[in-house]
């Protein structure tokens, strides 16, 4: 018995990688709407050259790059996805949802992305403000200018404290002031994860758990977690990220087989300058797994 779910799972794993030979994901990257350093006709560009033939891009709480980014996908042959990754609140944590296939003129999700700007913007002064009282002045400013009316991310906190020579690396940025805990960090209360998978499900599209292992939860609480994902209509979970070990990626297939949630594969590409991640650099998805491309069009 024991020996034949063995052979199961090991014909599985070599019928996923065979699948995943033929055609490769990536859906999770960010642009430079959201914190990403790349155009979104530069990263499709990237995706193309990587050999992507379905890519998602998922720029936080804004689709402004969705237009661009299809173009050029058209040009280049590759399958586009339309994507989003809001930034939600649940238990006083702070999670990521990815909605894939949305709609971008859904009326809600618009009124949705407008309002986390907003709170964006405020908690962006907040965060201006820490750092001045920290002898660091002038981060607002800086930051709006960098951000040129895209979102505003810590990213670009970290950024600044790099260029103006308060830190050597964007790493060192968050490590000594911009994570929970440090002088620069500000409690934000954002979406509900609830109504962002909601709105998402309204707007056509699959919602989708972010990086599940980046929340550092214990068990219990992943499965908390994933209760109430799963409750409020999620139906996916990343298995699969840039940066997933094989024992975490195992972990995560278990959990989506245990909370029959569709298994995703997704980057979370920002920077080219980050050789640990790139654009559709992915282990295959384990084949106990439904894809989630399988919920895709
Ligand atoms: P936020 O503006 O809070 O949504 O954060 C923006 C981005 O900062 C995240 O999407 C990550 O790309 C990056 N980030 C968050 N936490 C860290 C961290 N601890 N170290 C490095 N980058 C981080
Ligand atoms: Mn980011
Ligand atoms: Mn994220
Ligand atoms: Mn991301």
């Amino acid at each position: 018995m024991l020996k034949n779910r063995i052979q199961c799972f090991v014909i599985a794993d070599y019928n996923s990688d065979c699948m995943n030979a033929k055609k490769k994901y990536d859906f999770h990257c960010h642009s430079l709407k959201s914190d990403g350093a790349l155009s979104p006709s530069n990263l499709v560009a990237r995706a193309s050259e990587n050999g992507i033939n379905m890519l998602a891009l998922t720029d936080h709480d804004t689709m402004a790059g969705l237009a661009e980014a299809r173009e050029q996908a058209s040009h280049l042959g590759i399958h586009f996805v339309n994507g989003i990754e809001l930034s939600t609140s649940w238990q006083d944590k702070s999670l990521h949802i990815v909605g894939l296939g949305i709609d971008p003129e859904s009326s809600r999700l618009l009124e949705a992305t407008s309002k986390l700007e907003q709170i964006r913007n405020q908690r962006a002064e907040k965060i201006a403000e820490k750092l001045e009282k920290k002898q660091m002045p002038g981060a607002l400013t800086w930051v709006k200018q960098k951000a040129g009316g895209s979102m505003i991310t810590r990213t670009h906190f970290a950024d600044f404290l790099v260029a103006h020579f308060y830190v050597n690396a964007p790493q060192e940025a968050f490590d000594k002031y911009l994570i929970r805990g440090k002088p620069a960090y500000v409690t934000t209360r954002w979406l509900d994860m609830a109504e962002a998978v909601e709105l998402i499900n309204q707007a056509g599209g699959v919602a989708v758990l972010a990086h599940p292992m980046r929340y550092k939860l214990t068990a219990s609480w992943m499965r908390r977690l994933l209760t109430g994902f799963k409750e409020a209509g999620g139906k996916a979970m990343e298995v699969v990220t840039g940066r997933s070990n094989p024992e975490e990626i195992k972990v995560l297939a278990d959990y989506a087989k245990q909370f029959a949630l569709a298994g995703s594969v997704g980057s979370d590409f920002h920077h080219p300058n980050n050789q640990w991640v790139e654009l559709g650099r992915l282990a295959p998805l384990p084949g106990n797994v439904q894809p989630v491309w399988e919920l895709l069009q």
